[in-house]
Parts: structure tokens; C-alpha cells; sequence
């Protein structure tokens, strides 16, 4: 027999299908809570511990990432399992200052056994190395930040962090393990919400971190079952019937950002686009760590206010005003709304979905001349 290694897109499509002789090909979701005992009290015999639903779905992200994978109820619910696995005997967890403003919220509130945030700037790798070296610390970060794109240097960034003794952490939402591999660049937890585009179709809520230390994916496992934040098996079967066409979608998805992000730069209703691959500076890191593409979330700033960048997203006549990203349809919002969120207020943060990349150039167009006319 030769030697026969499998894509991760040829893996996903036949994530929790079986082959044994009168079995279901596609795994069905498992909705007992309780299983029969071995005798001895196992981890399986109670839903809060083991439910084979997650068991294929957590084969199917681990397949693509080469580690343990453990998923949970939302991405915040495995953020905070990973926040109280990791600050154990550490100070600090250093943040970035613009990603996803729940981390930040979540390690300001949480403080999990007393680590303090710290915010940064991931570009300022000098700040950075102090703040490890000021205290036992987590480096916590996230590539391309979610609403503003940036790309941050995680090979740096991991040696850093190695040099420093502290683990760090990838939030790889917006791009998936699919297009970026977190683990190969330095990091001990790779954190993804599949509420986005690894589900794929705006339906379920989901997270899951992947890690290839063992030690720690058993304690993310004991503080999921410990603080209840599993996965129900209705989602875990969604997440997974989602996770297999995951290839094909963010493909397309991300093509059509890209014609899309160079298609508003030369829009003069648009003082500035955020795309990875429309970010002259970080051009080259971008195509290192993210060698398949760039994803399906790009932002843009309008000439104008916070009330004309309503304005444009009001107009749309495809594209759903709504939040969150990564779904089959594409959608927008102005991100300022939120009380929490710091990016600019007139920066509209849009996701792209699967219809046709024409389809949507057209609908931007008319939903900026019909929202900046008045
Ligand atoms: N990480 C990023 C980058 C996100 O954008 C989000 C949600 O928007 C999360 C984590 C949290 O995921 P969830 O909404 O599944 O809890």
C-alpha cells in the first residue's frame, strides 16, 4: 500500500460520515442526555461531559488544525474556559487594544484568578515585550482583528510570548483554520466562534478551541463540563452539517471580498477601505499567514457621518442589515452602534456571503449613491 495523505477540504466533506455497513453515512445528532453505565462513573454517562454529537464535529476542526479541538456553547463560552484554563498563576493577559471588544470586556469583568488585562497595540512589539516581561502574562490576540482587519505579525508575536514563558492565543474567527493556521505559527490555543463562517449559515451559536497540548485541551474539557457551557447536540449536528462545505464557501467568499475591497477603494464615496489583501503595509504578511485568501469580512469607512453611514446600510436592497459575519448571505452594519465597539463612526463592516460577487458591487453602489444623496 502507498502512503496516502488527505486534504483538510477532502476531510471536511466527509466530516462525521461512516462507513460501516448499515450505519447512517452522515452522523445524525445524539439528543440522550444520559447514557448507560460501564459500572464505573465515566465522563460519557452525562450529557454535560460527552455527547457523541460534539464527539464529530470536535474530530472533524481537529482534522483541520492537526490538534485536540473542545467546542462549547458560543465562542465568548470558550473564550472563558480558555481565560480560566490559561491564567492559572499568571498576572496579567495582555490584549489586543482593537479586536473583538467582548474579549476585552469578558477579561475586564472575569479577571480569572486575578489576571489583569492589559490592552495593546499588536503592531507595537516593543510594548508588547514589556508587558510580558512586567509580570507572569497570557498573550492574548487575534489576525485580522474583527471590525478593523488588521493583520497582526503572529510568528513575532509567538516568539515573543515563548521567550516570555506565556502562552499565546489566536482568535482565528474571521478567517477559520481553514485560510490560517495558528498553531504552525507559535500558538498554544487556536480560538475559533463557529457562530460564523465555520457553521456558516448565520443559525447556530457555537466556539471551539484547538490546542496540541493535552493537558491543557483535558482542562478546557473539565471547566466546560464544571461552568455547563456545552454545546447542545441540535447545534453540535448544525455546526458540523455547516463545517463540511466550509471549503467551498470562504473560497468564494473570500474572491468576492477581494473584488469587492478593490472595488470601493476606487469609490470617492469612500474615504477608506480595511481588506487584508487591499492593505499595501501588510500585503506580504497577510499572503504568508493567510496563503488561501483573506476571508469574508473587509470594513469601509464613507465620506461622511455616523448618520450617512446608516443611511448607505439602510439602503440596501441584497445585502441584510444585521450583525455578525461569515454567513451564506451577506450582511452589514454600521459597527459604531455598539455602545462597546471603538471603531470609527462611519466605518460599515460587511460580510460578504455566496451570490455572485457582480450582484453585490451592484447593490454597494446604489445603497451609497442612494444613501449619501440627501
Ligand atoms: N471572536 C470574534 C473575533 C468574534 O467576532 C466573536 C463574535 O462576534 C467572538 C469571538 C464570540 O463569538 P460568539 O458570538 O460565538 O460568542
Amino acid at each position: 500500500m502507498t502512503d496516502w495523505t488527505v486534504s483538510a477540504d477532502a476531510l471536511l466533506a466527509h466530516a462525521g460520515s461512516g462507513w460501516r455497513a448499515g450505519e447512517p453515512v452522515v452522523q445524525p445528532p445524539v439528543l440522550a442526555t444520559i447514557l448507560a453505565s460501564a459500572g464505573e462513573p465515566g465522563e460519557a454517562d452525562y450529557g454535560r461531559g460527552a455527547n457523541a454529537t460534539w464527539a464529530g464535529l470536535e474530530a472533524a476542526l481537529g482534522a483541520v488544525e492537526a490538534a485536540h479541538a473542545v467546542v462549547f456553547s458560543s465562542g465568548q463560552a470558550a473564550s472563558m474556559a480558555l481565560m480560566l484554563a490559561l491564567a492559572r498563576g499568571r498576572d496579567r493577559i495582555v490584549l489586543p487594544r482593537d479586536g473583538y471588544y467582548n474579549a476585552r470586556a469578558l477579561a475586564e469583568q472575569l479577571r480569572p484568578h486575578g489576571a489583569v488585562p492589559v490592552f495593546v497595540d499588536q503592531d507595537d512589539t516593543a510594548a508588547i515585550e514589556e508587558e510580558l516581561a512586567a509580570g507572569r502574562a497570557v498573550l492574548w490576540t487575534e489576525s485580522p482583528t474583527n471590525p478593523l482587519l488588521r493583520v497582526a505579525d503572529l510568528t513575532t508575536l509567538g516568539r515573543l510570548a515563548a521567550a516570555a514563558g506565556a502562552p499565546m492565543v489566536v482568535d482565528n474567527t474571521v478567517v477559520t483554520g481553514l485560510l490560517q493556521q495558528p498553531l504552525e505559527l507559535g500558538a498554544t490555543a487556536s480560538l475559533c466562534s463557529l457562530t460564523k463562517s465555520a457553521s456558516g449559515h448565520s443559525d447556530v451559536l457555537a466556539g471551539a478551541v484547538m490546542t496540541r497540548d493535552p493537558a491543557l485541551a483535558d482542562e478546557l474539557r473539565n471547566w466546560r463540563a464544571l461552568g455547563g457551557g456545552v454545546l447542545g447536540p441540535m447545534e453540535a449536528w448544525l455546526a458540523l452539517r455547516g463545517l463540511r462545505t466550509l471549503p467551498l464557501r470562504i473560497e468564494r467568499q473570500s474572491a468576492s471580498a477581494l473584488a469587492i475591497a478593490t472595488h470601493l477603494a476606487e469609490q470617492p464615496a469612500v474615504r477608506r477601505v480595511y481588506y487584508p489583501g487591499v492593505c499595501a503595509e501588510t500585503l506580504d504578511l497577510a499572503r504568508a499567514q493567510m496563503p488561501r485568501g483573506f476571508g469574508p469580512l473587509l470594513s469601509f469607512e464613507v465620506n461622511g457621518a455616523a448618520a450617512d453611514a446608516d443611511a448607505v446600510v439602510a439602503a440596501a436592497r441584497l445585502i441584510v442589515p444585521a450583525t455578525s459575519f461569515g454567513g451564506v448571505e451577506s450582511s452589514w452594519e454600521r459597527r459604531g452602534r455598539w455602545p462597546r465597539e471603538t471603531a470609527p463612526p462611519a466605518l460599515i463592516r460587511l460580510s460578504i456571503g455566496i451570490e455572485p460577487a457582480a450582484d453585490l458591487i451592484a447593490d454597494i453602489d446604489q445603497a451609497l449613491a442612494s444613501g449619501l444623496a440627501g
